[in-house]
């Protein structure tokens, strides 16, 4: 079975704005997969619905041969990292809690709350944090001491910390210097790779989608309007 599966996929917010028209995609195992399009275009509303942070109003999706229903998300959300555009890290917490706040879907609230981490989460947080680049004397820093940058490494440690096969990427970029954006989406390619994750990463530079990208599925107004390699894109601009 794909990775992830979208079928028929349609969303329509309350206020009636529609998102999503009619969007069907598989990501396939072990795939880099890029959202591209402008902002507005449906891309977070189409990631989100992944992981079910949005719900669709048409159509299915379907989780590593799974239907994702609110009766199996639980399970399947363990399966899946999330990475955000504006990091979301808890600033005063350090970077060594931020990144076990990863290890909550199979801990829970409470406990992640406490402050309760088995050894072997503080030893795989050590060793995602040096998989990153995070300086070690770091660790015991608040996370919003640290540079855009930098707490984005935070955010890509943190989504790896239940081995997820599937790592949801939003913007992940978006918020940085374009400078940085280059080694933070190298970063997340290489750690999906090593750790054998498929990647649904969203974008709005073609530049970055077409150095990064093994496939860009361009959205906009809610509809698809390209599927194919950085290479099939360039022959039909
Ligand atoms: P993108 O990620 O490509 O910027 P979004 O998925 O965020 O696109 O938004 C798609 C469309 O849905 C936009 O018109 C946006 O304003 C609208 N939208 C997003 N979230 C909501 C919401 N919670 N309620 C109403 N409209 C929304
Ligand atoms: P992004 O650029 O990351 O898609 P936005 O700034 O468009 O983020 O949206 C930020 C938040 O506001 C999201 O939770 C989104 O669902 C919500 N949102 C976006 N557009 C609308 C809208 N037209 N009405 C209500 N909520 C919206």
């Amino acid at each position: 079975a794909p990775a992830i599966s979208f079928r028929k996929i349609g969303k329509r917010y309350p206020d009636g704005t529609r998102a999503l028209d009619d969007v069907s995609l598989d990501v396939p195992r072990g795939q880099f997969c890029v959202l591209l399009g402008p902002s507005g275009a449906g891309k977070s509303t189409l990631l989100r619905m992944a992981n079910r942070l949005a719900e669709p109003t048409e159509g299915r999706v379907i989780i590593e041969g799974r239907d994702l229903t609110p009766r199996t998300m639980k399970p399947i959300r363990r399966r899946i990292g999330m990475i955000h555009q504006s990091f979301n890290l808890v600033g005063r917490l350090s970077v060594a809690a931020n990144i076990m706040t990863g290890a909550l879907p199979a801990l829970g609230p409470a406990r992640v709350l406490a402050g309760l981490f088995p050894d072997a989460l503080k030893t795989k947080a050590c060793m995602l944090a040096a998989s990153v680049g995070l300086d070690p004397a770091h660790m015991s820093r608040r996370a919003d001491s640290l540079s855009g940058g930098q707490q984005q490494r935070v955010g890509i440690a943190r989504a790896f910390m239940l081995d997820p096969a599937i790592v949801l990427a939003d913007e992940p970029v978006a918020s940085l210097d374009p400078r940085i954006s280059s080694d933070i989406l190298a970063l997340i390619r290489d750690q999906a790779r090593v750790r054998g994750a498929t990647v649904l990463c969203s974008l709005h530079q073609i530049e970055l989608a077409r150095t990064f990208a093994d496939r860009i599925v361009a959205l906009r107004h809610g509809r698809l309007v390209f599927d194919g390699t950085p290479a099939e894109l360039d022959r039909n601009a």
